[in-house]
C-alpha cells in the first residue's frame, strides 16, 4: 500500500510525486506516455523552444541594425524540430531521473480508479491494482475543436500536431487568439509564413488588458499577421489544395488550420463514477485550499480542476498543496490570486491579479498607471522599445494588479507578483531602486507614477 497514488505525470502529477518526497510518503505515479504531461511533451516547452527558433530568427533578419554583418537568414525547419525534439528529450530524461532519485515508482499504463477504492493500471499485458491510502488525479487536458473542424493531422490540426510540423506551413488559418493562437502566430508570422487569426471575441488574447493587446496586434501587422475578430468561422471545406476557412468578408484558403479554442479536461474512462466526486462542465470540482474532490482521499490537481488556471505553475502549486493536506492534515492553498500569465509571443505578454476591468467589475475605485518602454535606455538598447507596464491600484490602497507587454515581460512580471501577492502600496514599492539601466526600470517609473512622484 503506497501512501499515495498518482494518476498522471504531468505537471501537476510529477510536481505532487517529487514534493511528497519532503515528508517520507512512498508515491506510484501512474503515467500512460512518458513522464512531463501537456507541458513537457506537447505544450510550454515544446512551444517555447519553436519561439526561441523564432526570436534568433527574427534578431538575424535585424542584425545590420545593431552593426552586425550576417548573411540574409535562412531557416533550416528540421533543424529547429530536431532542436525542439533534443530540449523535450533532455527534459524527460532529467524529470525521469529525479523521479528515481526520490524513490518515486513510476508505473507504466493507463490508471483509472476501481469500483472498490483502489486504483487499477490497464496496459497491453493486462490490468494490474495499485492501493494507496490517498489517491491523486491529475489527468490532464487535451486540446478542444469546434463543430466540423475535426482533428485529421493534416489539414485540421491541434498545438499537438502543429509542434511537429516537419516543414513550415505556406499559409494558415488559426482558430482562436488566445495563448496558443497568439504564440503560434508569433512563430509562424516571424519565419514568414501567411497567418490569418481569427478570434471569435473582440480582442486577441480576451481578457487581457487592452493596452498589452495593442502592443501585441502592432506587432502583428508589422508581420503581415492578418487578424480578425468578433468573427465566427462557418465549417471548413477541405479539398485537394487546401482548406477554405469562411468568415464573410475574411474568408481564406489556407494549407492548413491550428484550432487553438481551448483545452478540455480528460477525465473519460477513469472511473469517476465509483466515486463522489463532482463535475463543473466536466472539470472536477475540487476544495481550493486542499485540492480534495468531493470523495474522501481523492485529490484533483492541474489542468482537470475547475475554475482554476490551466498553468503548468498552477499545477505545481495544487500538487504541493495536495501533498502538504495528505502528508500533515494542514492547508497550503494555492494563492491564485498572484499566478502569473505569460504569453510568450514576440512581444511577451504577462500580467498577474486583476487587469483594470476585473478590478472594476469588483467594484474596486481604480487608479491606473500606465509608463511606456520607448523612453527607457535599456529597452532602445534591445533594439526593440514597443512595450508597456500598467499597474492597477485601489485608490489610495494597495496594487491589485498588473501588466507589462514588451521584451522579456515574462521575466519582468515576477517583480510585480510580490507586490500583488504581498498586497503593497505604491509608495512601498516604489521605494526600491532598480538597477540602471534594465527593463525592470520600466516598472521602477510605473511604480513612482503610480506613488505620485514621477521620475522620467
Ligand atoms: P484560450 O482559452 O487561451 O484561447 C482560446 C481562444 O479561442 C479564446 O480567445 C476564445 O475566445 C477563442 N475561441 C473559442 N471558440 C472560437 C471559435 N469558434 N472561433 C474563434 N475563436 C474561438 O485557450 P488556448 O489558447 O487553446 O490554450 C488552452 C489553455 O492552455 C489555456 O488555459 C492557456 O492559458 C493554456 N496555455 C498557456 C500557455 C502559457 O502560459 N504561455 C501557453 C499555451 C496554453
Amino acid at each position: 500500500m503506497y501512501d499515495v497514488v498518482i494518476i498522471g505525470g504531468g505537471p501537476g502529477g510529477y510536481a505532487a510525486a517529487l514534493y511528497a518526497h519532503n515528508f517520507g510518503l512512498s508515491v506510484a505515479l501512474v503515467e500512460k506516455d512518458r513522464v512531463g504531461g501537456t507541458c513537457l511533451l506537447r505544450g510550454c516547452i515544446p512551444a517555447k523552444a519553436w519561439l526561441q527558433t523564432a526570436d534568433v530568427y527574427s534578431t538575424v533578419k535585424r542584425a545590420a541594425d545593431f552593426g552586425v554583418i550576417a548573411e540574409p537568414p535562412g531557416l533550416d525547419w528540421m533543424a529547429a524540430l530536431e532542436r525542439k525534439n533534443s530540449i523535450v528529450e533532455r527534459l524527460v530524461r532529467g524529470l525521469s531521473g529525479l523521479l528515481t532519485t526520490r524513490n518515486v515508482d513510476v508505473i507504466d499504463g493507463f490508471g483509472r480508479l476501481a469500483a472498490d477504492g483502489g486504483v487499477e493500471v490497464v496496459d497491453d499485458s493486462g490490468v494490474r491494482r495499485v492501493e494507496g491510502r490517498a489517491v491523486i488525479l491529475a489527468t490532464g487536458s487535451v486540446p478542444r475543436s469546434i463543430p466540423g473542424y475535426d482533428f485529421d493531422g493534416h489539414r485540421i490540426v491541434s498545438s499537438d500536431e502543429a509542434l511537429d510540423w516537419t516543414a513550415r506551413p505556406q499559409r494558415v488559418a488559426i482558430i482562436g487568439g488566445g495563448v496558443i493562437g497568439c504564440e503560434f502566430a508569433s512563430v509562424l508570422g516571424e519565419t514568414g509564413s501567411e497567418v490569418h487569426l481569427f478570434e471569435a471575441l473582440d480582442q486577441l488574447l480576451p481578457g487581457t488588458d487592452p493596452a498589452a493587446v495593442k502592443i501585441l496586434s502592432r506587432h502583428f501587422r508589422k508581420l503581415g499577421i492578418k487578424a480578425t475578430t468578433g468573427v465566427a468561422v462557418g465549417p471548413p471545406q477541405i479539398h485537394d489544395g487546401g482548406v477554405v476557412v469562411p468568415a464573410g468578408d475574411a474568408s481564406v484558403e489556407v494549407d492548413v488550420v491550428l484550432v487553438a479554442v481551448g483545452r478540455a479536461p480528460v477525465t473519460a474512462g477513469i472511473g469517476l463514477e465509483h466515486t463522489a466526486v463532482q463535475l463543473d462542465r466536466g472539470y472536477v470540482q475540487a476544495d481550493k485550499t486542499t485540492m480534495l474532490t468531493h470523495q474522501p482521499d481523492l485529490y484533483a490537481v492541474g489542468d482537470i480542476v475547475a475554475g482554476t488556471p490551466q498553468l503548468a505553475h498552477a499545477g505545481f502549486a495544487e500538487g504541493i498543496a495536495a501533498i502538504t493536506h495528505i502528508a500533515t492534515g494542514e492547508t497550503a492553498p494555492v494563492d491564485y490570486r498572484a499566478i502569473p500569465l505569460v504569453v510568450y509571443t514576440h512581444p511577451e505578454v504577462a500580467s498577474v491579479g486583476l487587469t483594470e476591468a476585473q478590478a472594476r467589475e469588483q467594484g474596486y475605485d481604480v487608479e491606473v498607471t500606465e509608463h511606456g518602454m520607448r523612453g527607457v535606455g535599456r529597452a532602445i538598447i534591445h533594439g526593440d522599445a514597443d512595450g508597456v507596464v500598467k499597474v492597477v491600484a485601489e485608490r489610495g490602497g494597495s496594487i491589485l494588479g498588473a501588466t507589462v507587454a514588451g521584451p522579456s515581460a515574462g521575466e519582468m512580471i515576477h517583480e510585480l507578483m510580490y507586490v500583488v501577492a504581498w498586497e503593497a502600496l505604491p509608495a512601498e514599492a516604489a521605494a526600491f531602486i532598480h538597477a540602471h539601466p534594465t527593463l525592470s526600470e520600466a516598472i521602477g517609473e510605473t511604480l513612482l507614477s503610480a506613488a505620485g512622484k514621477p521620475l522620467h
